[in-house]
């Protein structure tokens, strides 16, 4: 059985940015449903046992398990999204992360162009994220419950463009809730 992650700050540690009643329905009913979703739909099977990864890898492209997959991915999705927040995060990385950024991006700046304009361009429901691709830094989408860890991409932040990530906090203004993550909330 998997369990809801507990989050590594408050309910009300990311406000204003995201508020706790968006915590409150986002961490507490939406995720915790994908859990309970997975645990329904794996019980008995083969998946049963398999860590969350391996049901990930295992279902991925089976349209006889894409409820298994969209479930699993989602959970994971969002254990690492919350895990890429912090309530005194935003802004600039340091060190050898910085470094490999302006090698792949030119600059921060630039980057930060590339990351908030996936978040914004993604269509419909999914995710933006920074991963490392074999030793490159790249920015990709991905829709709905995909997950880059499918193509053997290393996850190094996300933002959750859904729209129950930020509707209650910014209605339509999805460029907002991104410049929020990236300047006051991503942890790096
Ligand atoms: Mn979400």
């Amino acid at each position: 059985m998997f369990e809801l992650m507990m989050l590594p700050y408050g309910m009300d540690a990311l406000e204003p940015y995201i508020s706790t009643t968006t915590m409150e329905y986002h961490y507490g009913k939406h995720h915790r449903t994908y859990v309970d979703n997975l645990n329904k739909l794996i019980k008995g099977t083969e998946f049963e046992n398999m860590s969350l990864e391996k049901i990930i890898l295992a279902t991925a492209g089976k349209p006889e398990y894409a409820a298994i997959f969209n479930n699993a991915a989602q959970v994971w999705n969002h254990n690492f999204f919350w895990n890429s927040m912090s309530p005194n995060g935003g802004g600039k990385p340091k060190g050898e992360l910085l470094k490999k950024i302006e090698r792949d991006f030119g600059s921060y700046e630039k980057f930060r162009e590339e990351f908030k304009n996936a978040a914004v361009s993604q269509f419909g429901s999914g995710w933006a994220w920074l991963v490392e691709d074999g030793d490159k830094l790249k920015i990709v989408k991905t829709s709905n419950a995909m997950t880059p860890i499918v193509d053997k991409q290393k996850p190094i932040i996300t933002i959750d463009v859904w729209e129950h990530a930020y509707y209650l906090d910014y209605q339509n203004r999805r460029p907002e809730f991104a410049d929020a993550f990236l300047d006051h909330l991503v942890k790096w």
